[in-house]
């Protein structure tokens, strides 16, 4: 395909999940219906819309039912739902377990999961536990081998969307060694397997995160995902597609916080003019839309980069996109507020909604301190 016609077939994506966007959910009205007024992160209806649409796997392999296309594609796909405050929070999360499996689980599994996700179900990853946060490789949850499988025994906590996921791809361990990063290893659980609790967590952001209790919760052979004691490598292998997604997300919330931000400060008068006519403001406007500038070269730049080279050695950027996205959709959101003065803080505009969501954006999928860990690396720091 030529590079024109690349760029064509993007813009037409774009154009189409902007006119989907619009439709479903382009009025307040519509976005409280759809979240039951700001409480439910995920809305399963329109998370299967967009399966119907053959979005949702864009850059699975057509084998599996997906489009086959490429992690730009993916990234345009989230972006643009969170441009539009789409809620399918539980899409990123479930494409990043559907590309575990693509790319390390059997042919039955890849049916089962990529299909299933093609398909609109939501899949949730279970990593984090209460004693095991940034440094998760000191996991604890553990899956003894009995006849048949599995016996599981421990506690997840975090968990996105567990409430409304088939199956969590669960990293637990299974080995015992000096090396924390060994023995550890990934299963297929399903939600109503016995022995499993799923209870949510009340946040900030409403309903979108559980903790997981294993009570000998009981998981055939079948449930191996690639080779058992080799979750962390494999965990390692699709970082830079998770960092990415993540960064793509959020640089739609930062672009709707941005947006709503401009559409205020044009329109409110004060001392007989719009606010946004004062120098204090109109050059936070410019610093900020700078800011949001190269977080989108960043973030289109790091997506192609990983399509070209899909083991390439992009963990740096992955993870400068991670960080420099989330800290500024977490920065737009507070200035943003700030500009609007009491308007921002009340629930009649969706100012108090993009902060909520943003603010926690630099602590999940690896905090920011994480995030300059693994950069520092590259400098043999
Ligand atoms: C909304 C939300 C959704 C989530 N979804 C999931 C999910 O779906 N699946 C899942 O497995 N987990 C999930 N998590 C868990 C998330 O990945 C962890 O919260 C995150 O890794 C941080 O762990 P922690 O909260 O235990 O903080 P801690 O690790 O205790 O860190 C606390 C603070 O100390 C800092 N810190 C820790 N170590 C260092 C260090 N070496 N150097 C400098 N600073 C350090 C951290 O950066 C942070 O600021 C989610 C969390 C949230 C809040």
């Amino acid at each position: 395909m030529s590079t024109s016609t690349a760029v064509e077939d993007r813009r037409a994506f774009v154009e189409a999940v902007r006119a989907f966007v619009e439709r479903e959910c382009g009025t307040r009205e519509q976005r409280a219906a759809l979240t039951s007024n700001g409480s439910e992160a995920h809305n399963q209806e329109i998370n299967r819309k967009l399966a119907g649409l053959g979005w949702s796997g864009v850059a699975l392999e057509t084998a599996w039912g997906g489009a086959g296309a490429g992690v730009t594609e993916a990234c345009v796909l989230l972006e643009e739902l969170a441009h539009g405050q789409v809620p399918v929070f539980g899409l990123g999360i479930s494409m990043i377990v559907a590309r575990t499996v693509q790319e390390f689980g059997t042919d039955a599994q890849r049916e089962d999961v990529v299909g299933g996700f093609c398909r609109g179900e939501v899949f949730s990853v279970a990593m984090s536990e209460p004693d095991s946060g940034s440094d998760v490789a000191s996991l604890s949850c553990r899956a003894e081998r009995v006849e048949g499988g599995y016996r599981i025994n421990g506690q997840k906590t975090w968990i996105s969307c567990a409430h409304y996921a088939r199956t969590i791809l669960l990293v637990c361990r299974t080995g015992s060694t000096s090396d924390k990063h060994e023995g550890i290893t990934m299963l297929l659980v399903p939600t109503d397997t016995p022995g499993l609790m799923i209870r949510p967590i009340d946040t900030l952001g409403g309903r979108e995160v559980n903790d997981l209790y294993f009570t000998d919760a009981f998981v055939p052979d079948d449930a191996l995902v690639g080779l058992e004691g080799a979750a962390w490598r494999q965990l390692m292998a699709g970082l830079n597609f998770e960092r990415v997604l993540c960064a793509a997300t959020f640089l739609g919330n930062a672009r709707a916080a941005f947006d709503d931000a401009v559409d205020y400060v044009r329109t409110r008068e004060q001392f007989g003019r719009p606010i946004g006519s004062f120098q204090a403001i109109k050059h936070r406007i410019a610093d900020l839309a700078t800011e949001l500038e190269c977080c989108a070269l960043l973030v289109h730049d790091v997506a192609r980069k990983i399509d070209e080279e899909p083991d390439g050695p992009y963990s740096r950027e992955a993870s400068m996109a991670k960080l420099k996205v989330t800290e500024t959709a977490k920065r737009i959101s507070i200035e943003g507020m700030q500009m609007m003065g009491g308007a921002g803080y009340s629930t009649e505009y969706d100012m108090e909604q993009h902060l909520r969501r943003n603010i926690i954006s630099t602590v999940f999928a690896g905090t920011s301190e994480m995030q300059r860990e693994i950069i520092a690396k590259a400098y043999r720091l």
